[in-house]
């Protein structure tokens, strides 16, 4: 495969996507980054990366983090399906927005997946458990992973979203209500506004997810997860990695993926590569849309997907 010239074709099949969408701007300092962006970054089982655009220019990871915060729970706890994560939090899709409320309560403050903010919250509760420093113990995984050791929070980004983070702190007050958070709430929210302000590149972050294609290998060979621990990972990111348009998603793209609202989307095609995709203008879902439509046809013209 002559993944240089395919991403090529993949980036001026998404052009005209670039500038629909819209910026998020209810994290204000998201707000800042131009909507011409656009990069494409592969990098296969090997190592071997690939990239258009501004693919190796950083934005702000924000939920992709969910990702790597739920690898990194199951590595630590060598979770199967019996592991006490699962017992926290499920693994269906939400039907419902990523920051809502209206589920906890009838399901008593059991979110519905590890990729909705709750569910993402009682994940970084879990980190910060084992840890000790949940947004530390990230940020030094994703360095090595990616192979670049100038990765870094982005403190206005987790400042502003700290000023603005009403949604978030109501989400883990209300988990805790029903005794689903082992840290105190201000601690749980601060590490998961710190693991969404991480800055990475296209290629940081297919580089960093190499483990998901290689079922659960590092880049330096040694084990993260099980190989049953990254194939349930990569389903719960089909089923629920891009908010409420996971059927949406699957129906065209056809791979495990994680969206954020800095613009950034991860694919995996397990055995073969890793891809991250960045634009920042999203759709009404919170997916963005030149990044959905560059999967779309990369899937459509190698007929990679896991379908
Ligand atoms: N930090 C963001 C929030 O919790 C992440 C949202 C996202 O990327 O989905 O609102």
């Amino acid at each position: 495969m002559d993944y240089q010239a395919v991403l090529e074709e993949v980036a001026a099949h998404a052009r005209p996507y670039v500038r629909q969408g819209r910026v998020a701007d209810y994290i204000p300092a998201l707000e800042r980054v131009s909507a011409d962006r656009f990069g494409i970054a592969v990098a296969d089982i090997h190592g071997e990366v690939y990239g258009v655009g501004d693919w190796e220019v950083p934005f702000s990871v924000q939920s992709i983090s969910k990702t790597f915060s739920l690898a990194l729970v199951m590595a630590q706890s060598h979770g199967g399906h019996d592991d006490g994560i699962w017992r926290r939090v499920g693994r269906e899709p939400s039907g419902t927005p990523f920051n809502s409320l209206v589920q906890l309560e009838a399901e008593n403050g059991i979110p519905r997946n590890p990729f909705i903010n709750a569910g993402a919250l009682v994940v970084t509760d879990r980190l910060q458990t084992l840890t000790g420093d949940a947004s530390t113990s990230m940020l030094h995984f994703l360095r090595e992973e990616s192979g670049n050791p100038d990765l870094a929070f982005d403190q206005s980004v987790a400042d502003s979203e700290a000023e603005h983070g009403d949604r978030n702190a109501a989400l883990a007050h209300f988990m805790a209500s029903f005794g689903n958070l082992e840290n105190p709430v201000p601690s749980v929210i601060e590490h998961y506004f710190w693991q969404c302000s991480i800055e990475m590149s296209c290629r940081d972050l297919a580089v960093a997810g190499g483990f998901l294609a290689r079922h659960g290998l590092r880049a330096d060979g040694s084990r993260l997860l099980e190989a049953r621990e990254a194939k349930r990972i990569n389903a719960v990111m089909l089923t629920c990695g891009t908010y409420d348009a996971a059927g949406e998603f699957a129906y065209r793209v056809g791979l495990p993926a994680k969206s954020g609202v800095g613009g950034g989307i991860i694919a995996v095609i397990p055995g073969r590569c890793t891809l991250c995709v960045w634009s920042p203008g999203l759709d009404a879902r919170g997916n963005s849309v030149a990044g959905a439509a560059a999967l779309d046809h990369f899937t459509t013209l190698t007929g990679w997907s896991v379908f």
